[in-house]
């Protein structure tokens, strides 16, 4: 049988562009999500659309065409104009739905101009797809920036496979009813065949949604799988919890590279326990929190003075956006606080470190780390979650985990689960991860590595994939249950 072809759509073309020797390089990302990819796009031969920046230059083009001749799959790039960028992206995607479906709707900007660029450019998107696709092809599209291509594509090709996965969480009713564009979004989503968010608590919102502000949708079943009839279609929603390559991270762990350097790391801590963050800049990690917290652990519990020490990685983010900007100057402000409050000679409370690490650094970072400190005020997901487990092939080490993250319902098997808001419960927490027999920490890293490993990035493509097979069988009449 040949297989359809797949059409992945996302933001951005997963391909790096870096300069070296003053000359522009392109190379291709080496993320989860594409190297879990890959076998399916290797099997179905695929085209991967996206934008690729905002200068269309024949040498981007030249780098893209270059790269595509040395992967599994084509690169269909569209460039968007700076004004583009600016009201679609930095706009409408970050200033309205980033916070308003992280549950911070003070943070949300809706300004309506941020909204026709919103169309205009998912239009965009969706004229690069019909391009560069066939009517039978699988077009699978990634994301909160892109809501709206499957509708236009719909409207053109009525018989189209369109699937969707949003990889951040979806609101409740009361903060979704705080958009403008709420019920015009929530048709567009019903556009595709097969609705994928992250979490069971996700799929609720989402219906339960779809409930209150379209009251002519049904739905139907029961559990996992459920089914939106609307006078715009049929669209299964279903909860994929996404995860990271487990066997690459635990094969990396045990790597000499990394050995040498945990060796390293360990040698100039001696008796201290380490605790690590690791987080993209952004508000919705809980830095400032986690850093508050941290204080209130020390100041409230001298007998750990000296024998802990936080290693906090930020990772630049949104440079340039005063919001971000804003939150950067907080966090240095707070290391500085509890730093200069309680170092010693000898002895730095927190150990901060501005910039990306390189792969290897991150996983001895996670390998020497006696705790893992995370504290997100919402999450779609947190991959550091199951890194950090993942690394600790020794099966030892603690997961402190905030209740918000999407990976908590997965991991609470093992995880010390706290609500980053309280700042005493979240010390607490700590105490309790720092203070925990090996015995313990083994009983828990066991179950929580167990978890992630039988529900791997492998298994969540697996089952989206069957997930879309299915919804495909039943639109051609095949089976009409959910
Ligand atoms: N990460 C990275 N470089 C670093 C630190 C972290 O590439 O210096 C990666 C980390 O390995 C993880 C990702 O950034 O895969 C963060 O993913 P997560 O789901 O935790 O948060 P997101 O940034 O996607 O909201």
């Amino acid at each position: 049988m040949k297989l359809p072809k797949l059409v992945l759509v996302s933001n951005r073309l997963p391909i790096t562009f870096t300069t070296e020797d003053g000359k522009l390089k392109g190379q291709p990302s080496s993320g989860g999500l594409v190297s879990a990819l890959e076998p399916l796009l290797k099997a179905h031969g695929g085209i991967w659309v996206g934008s690729g920046g905002t200068e269309d230059s024949p040498q981007i083009r030249k780098i893209l065409e270059d790269a595509s001749a040395d992967s599994p799959y084509k690169y269909a790039p569209l460039f968007l104009t700076a004004e583009e960028q600016s009201n679609f992206y930095e706009g409408f995607s970050n200033e309205i739905v980033w916070p308003l479906f992280h549950d911070l709707q003070s943070r949300c900007n809706f300004d309506p101009r941020y909204w026709e660029f919103y169309e205009r450019v998912n239009r965009k998107f969706a004229d690069a797809v019909e391009q560069a696709s066939n009517a039978d092809d699988l077009i699978w599209i990634h994301d909160y920036q892109l809501m709206q291509v499957g509708k236009t594509l719909r409207c053109r090709r009525p018989g189209a496979r369109l699937a969707f996965f949003l990889h951040i969480p979806f609101p409740s009713p009361d903060i979704f009813a705080k958009l403008p564009w709420r019920q015009q979004i929530l048709k567009d989503l019903l556009a595709h065949d097969l609705l994928g968010v992250q979490t069971g608590r996700d799929q609720r919102n989402l219906i339960a949604c779809l409930r209150c502000f379209i009251p002519s949708v049904k739905i139907s079943g029961q559990g996992e799988s459920r089914l939106a009839v609307s006078e715009l279609g049929r669209t299964h929603i279903e909860a994929f919890p996404i995860s990271i390559d487990y066997c690459a991270f635990a094969d990396q762990s045990e790597s000499e590279p990394v050995l040498e350097r945990v060796q390293q790391i360990k040698a100039k801590t001696h008796d201290i326990q380490i605790t690590v963050g690791v987080d993209r800049l952004d508000y919705t990690k809980g830095i400032p929190e986690r850093l508050k917290a941290y204080g209130y652990f020390l100041r409230h519990y001298p007998e750990f003075h000296r024998k802990v020490e936080l290693i906090q990685i930020v990772v630049p983010s949104r440079e340039g956006i005063p919001r971000y900007d804003q939150l950067k100057r907080e966090v240095e402000r707070l290391v500085t606080h509890v730093n200069g409050e309680f170092s010693e000679p000898g002895w730095v409370p927190i150990n901060y470190i501005y910039r990306s690490v390189p792969r290897d650094e991150l996983i001895a970072i996670y390998r020497a780390a006696d705790v893992a400190l995370i504290t997100s005020l919402k999450d779609g997901m947190n991959l550091v979650a199951k890194e950090y487990c993942a690394a600790k092939t020794e099966v030892n080490g603690v997961l402190v985990l905030s209740e918000f993250a999407g990976a908590a319902p997965e991991l609470r098997v093992g995880a010390i689960l706290v609500n980053p808001n309280d700042e005493l419960g979240v010390a607490a927490g700590l105490k309790q991860a720092l203070e925990m027999t090996p015995e313990e920490r083994r009983r828990r890293m066991l179950r929580l590595r167990h978890q992630i490993r039988q529900a791997d990035i492998h298994t969540w493509r697996d089952r989206f994939f069957h997930a879309l097979e299915k919804t495909a069988a039943a639109a051609e009449g095949q089976s009409d249950e959910p």
